[in-house]
């Protein structure tokens, strides 16, 4: 296992030091006593937790509302925190793998952009939340007359229109740009985006305004419902601490939906045959054995025997991944909302 270029790390390491010399409580907001979602008070924790991809310092709870089953972050990050653990993540040391990881999901992407096709062929589509551009990519080929447009905060959406993924990068919050998107979409897609936003009710509004009369807003999310949540516990992928600030029942968004408009045209659970919860929850382990790998937010680079122990801890770990990885392809309980990590909704503006 090769890790990043270690003059790199060197280079990037005083920083993340200088930032973490004071502690992470600057990294939360206050804690809340009520739900973001319903404004309960019946709170309990559902998950006490650590980072369990990069690693950094902090540690994380997500609170439970009993009333309508929403799953926030309590206390969530504050902007500083934000900044500090999406760093390196999408964009620097971590662009590399996660573009690697976007492109190995296309049958997926694919799915979700069959999930328009009973709809007109339409004129142009946003996607907000576009990553580095690959769901469109892939899409382009479902929709070949479709002018694609991505919105995301960091840099690969400007990569995406250099690629000729898209046609028109915005590299901006969809919040603060929404009233300037005034000439209107047939599609709108969030995919995955959701529970990373501070205000997702504010999103779901602008969704609505941006779209023209007859439009559709595609939604996928994790699906707190399924029971890998409670069988894999903290090494459920769906969690993702500390990026996802709020996991949605799914019966709560249609709700929420159609309150605002929308006309709930169809839901179901995701199943494009690439689920990955056991193989995720098992690599997941493995990341807490091993030692960590070297990375700035480390005071120095690990040794010659960690890293030894490290990479002896993966090579064991093979075979369970290979267990895992067969389970997930072959023998996994029936499909359903039941048993799946995410959840798709169409939504058409009449
Ligand atoms: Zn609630």
């Amino acid at each position: 296992m090769s890790g990043p270029d270690p003059a790199v790390i060197a280079e990037l390491r005083p920083a993340y030091q200088a930032d973490l010399a004071a502690g992470t409580d600057r990294f939360f907001r206050p804690r809340r006593d009520d739900c973001p979602w319903c404004g309960g008070t019946d709170l309990s924790v559902a998950l006490r937790t650590t980072d369990l991809l990069q690693i950094k310092p902090g540690r994380f709870t997500v609170a439970a509302c009993a009333d309508c089953g929403h799953l926030f972050q309590n206390p969530r990050l504050s902007g500083a925190g934000l900044e500090f653990y999406y760093r390196d993540f999408y964009d620097g040391l971590g662009a590399e793998g996660m573009a690697r990881l976007f492109a190995g999901q296309s049958t997926a992407y694919r799915h979700r952009a069959e999930l328009l096709r009973p709809y007109p062929t339409p004129r142009n589509w946003l996607d907000v939340g576009t990553g580095h551009g690959h769901f469109c990519h892939t899409a382009r080929e479902s929709w070949p007359d479709t002018r694609f447009e991505g919105l995301d905060q960091c840099g690969g959406v400007e990569r995406a229109a250099e690629h000729g993924w898209i046609d028109r990068a915005h590299r901006a919050e969809f919040i603060a740009v929404g009233p300037t998107l005034a000439d209107g979409y047939d599609v709108v897609s969030m995919y995955h985006y959701l529970e990373h936003t501070t205000d997702p009710a504010a999103e779901l509004e602008t969704a609505y305004k941006v779209l023209r009369p007859g439009g559709h807003l595609l939604i996928e999310l994790p699906n707190p419902g399924c029971r890998w949540r409670r069988l894999l516990g903290r090494y459920w992928v769906g969690w993702l601490q500390p990026q996802h600030l709020q996991l949605f029942p799914l019966d709560n968004l249609r709700r929420r939906l159609a309150e605002l408009g929308f006309t709930v045209r169809g839901s179901g659970a995701v199943d494009s045959g690439y689920a990955f919860d056991l193989v995720a929850a098992v690599w997941l382990g493995l990341c807490q054995l091993a030692p960590a790998e070297d990375a700035p937010w480390r005071a120095r680079r690990p040794g010659r025997a960690a890293r030894w122990l490290r990479s002896g801890i993966f090579i064991a770990g093979l075979p369970p991944l290979a267990v895992a990885a067969l389970v997930d392809r072959f023998a996994r309980p029936t499909h359903g909302l039941r048993w799946s990590a995410a959840y798709w909704i169409v939504a058409g503006k009449d």
